[in-house]
């Protein structure tokens, strides 16, 4: 869409507000609106100015003005605002004219540029499962149990991590029983389909949409395969129109990865594929019908995962989810059949055209854009360096013995030895200009001081269980 078009769109649907879109630097979407008539072709070139030292991590006070520069082709008129029509924005320093290496987006951009700049691939495909929760709200204060929070849920969740002792309550899902009843069981069937009938209005198309393991309320809706701005665009959509969907229904929907202790938590497995004048790069005759470059693509996620984690799964409560006996990965190895390896190869299909691998650590607390834009860093790196991934993982790492164990690489335990690894590895990711040595030390800042720390200092509500009456 040109700016032409979209102004002509605007007035063909009777739009009144434009609504100017960016994703902050940890990874919350933010707006502002304006007055239709402020919206000129020549806006697609000045921009909107709006003040960066009120943005998480981004500009100090007296650097503060940006410019909002919107993209054409992002245009669509928000289902959930009156008149209005939506824009997603680059971000641009107006007294240097430059992109501003902050914005997650123009990572995105500068990583896809990157790419094809190798010569290695002119594409990557990426495709996105974020799993969610829904909850009718969340109380924070003393429960008997476990402290201070509780989750209100119609969905069964007072069922969970008692397996087998609370038995079933009629039609409410069993504990780790959630893939995939019918209803009546299935309470969320009318509320899922509208979040997907809603994307697909917004133009993202969808695969299919799902209840997921966890005993109540956990839920997948799967998007096409895209390149990787747009995937990353569609995520912050989905985002909005899950959240915004659940809101119409009374029920509020959470990305954070493990709501529920002992439950399965959520993921957000990344499929990717590298394309080359048209040909998959990632078929080939080795293991799982994969290519050498599909295996050294491999090869640099796994090696670079302890780093790569800062970004994808980066908060305090990832690291809640990567435990042994729900489906999320614990030891970074890679697999065909195995959803307990860091990197499983579906082989649902034998074309060509379908082979990809499934990285499985990262999860929906992920600023998308940062996420996926590392991890197709950590893939060509591979890939330039013939990186050896190692033998395959066969069996259910969950069951191995001890020793046998020992020799697997494991995910790591905590976002401080995420950011850790971070700031002994990140040579990667600086290649292209593509994440700069600023936006690795505000990230590795940021989440220290805002969430490691500010986690450490906070006593903790099963502390109360443990120790309240030592
Ligand atoms: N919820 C699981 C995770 O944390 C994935 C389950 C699945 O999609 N099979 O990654
Ligand atoms: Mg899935
Ligand atoms: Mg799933
Ligand atoms: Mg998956």
């Amino acid at each position: 869409m040109t700016p032409r078009e979209v102004l002509a769109l605007c007035r063909e649907r009777e739009i009144k507000a434009v609504d100017l879109r960016f994703m902050d630097f940890p990874g919350m979407q933010k707006h502002f609106t304006v007055p239709m008539q402020a919206l000129t072709e020549e806006s697609f070139e000045d921009g909107f100015g709006f003040d960066g030292s009120s943005i998480r991590g981004w500009k100090a006070i007296n650097e503060a003005d940006m410019l909002l520069i919107p993209v054409p082709e992002s245009a669509m008129v928000d289902p959930f605002m009156q008149s209005t029509l939506a824009l997603y924005c680059n971000i641009h320093d107006p007294v240097t004219g430059e992109e501003y290496a902050k914005d997650p987006r123009n990572v995105a951009r500068k990583a896809e540029n990157y790419m094809k700049s190798t010569g290695l691939a002119d594409a990557a495909f990426f495709g996105i499962e974020a799993e969610f929760f829904l909850f009718d709200g969340v109380r924070f204060e003393q429960n008997e149990h476990e402290g201070y929070y509780h989750i209100d849920s119609s969905e069964g969740q007072w069922n969970r991590g008692r397996e087998g002792a609370a038995g079933n309550a009629g039609y409410s899902i069993r504990y780790k029983e959630g893939y995939f009843p019918v209803p009546p069981a299935d309470t969320l069937q009318d509320i899922r389909t509208e979040m997907m009938l809603t994307l697909m209005d917004c133009g993202v198309e969808v695969e299919s949409q799902h209840h997921e393991v966890a005993s109540g309320g956990q839920c997948e809706i799967d998007m096409k395969y895209q390149p990787l701005v747009n995937m990353a665009d569609n995520l912050l959509l989905y985002k909005y129109v899950v959240k915004n969907v659940a809101a119409r229904h009374g029920k509020t929907a959470t990305f954070m990865p493990k709501p529920i202790w002992n439950d399965n938590g959520s993921g957000m497995h990344i499929h990717l594929s590298l394309w080359k004048n048209d040909e998959p790069l990632f078929a080939g005759s080795g293991y799982a019908g994969l290519s050498p470059v599909a295996m050294y693509a491999m090869g640099g996620i796994l090696k670079h995962a302890p780093a790569l984690l800062a970004f994808c799964s980066p908060t305090t409560n990832s690291y809640k989810r990567l435990v042994p006996g729900f489906e999320a990965p614990v030891n970074l190895a890679y697999s065909s059949q195995n959803r307990s390896a860091a990197i499983r190869i579906p082989v649902y299909s034998p074309s060509p055209a379908k082979k990809r691998f499934e990285f499985r650590c990262p999860d929906p607390s992920s600023n998308g854009y940062l996420a996926v834009s590392a991890m197709l860093m950590a893939a060509l790196d591979g890939i330039q360096n013939k990186i050896d991934p190692g033998p395959p993982l066969d069996k259910d790492i969950y069951d191995m013995q001890a020793d046998e164990l020992e020799t697997v690489a494991k995910t790591p335990r905590s976002l401080e030895e995420s950011l850790n690894a971070l700031r002994d590895d990140h040579e990667f990711l600086l290649r292209g200009d593509v994440f700069t040595e600023d936006v690795i030390d505000t990230w590795i800042w940021y989440k220290t001081e805002h969430e490691v720390e500010a986690l450490r200092a906070r006593p903790h509500p099963f502390e109360f269980a443990m120790y309240y009456d030592v």
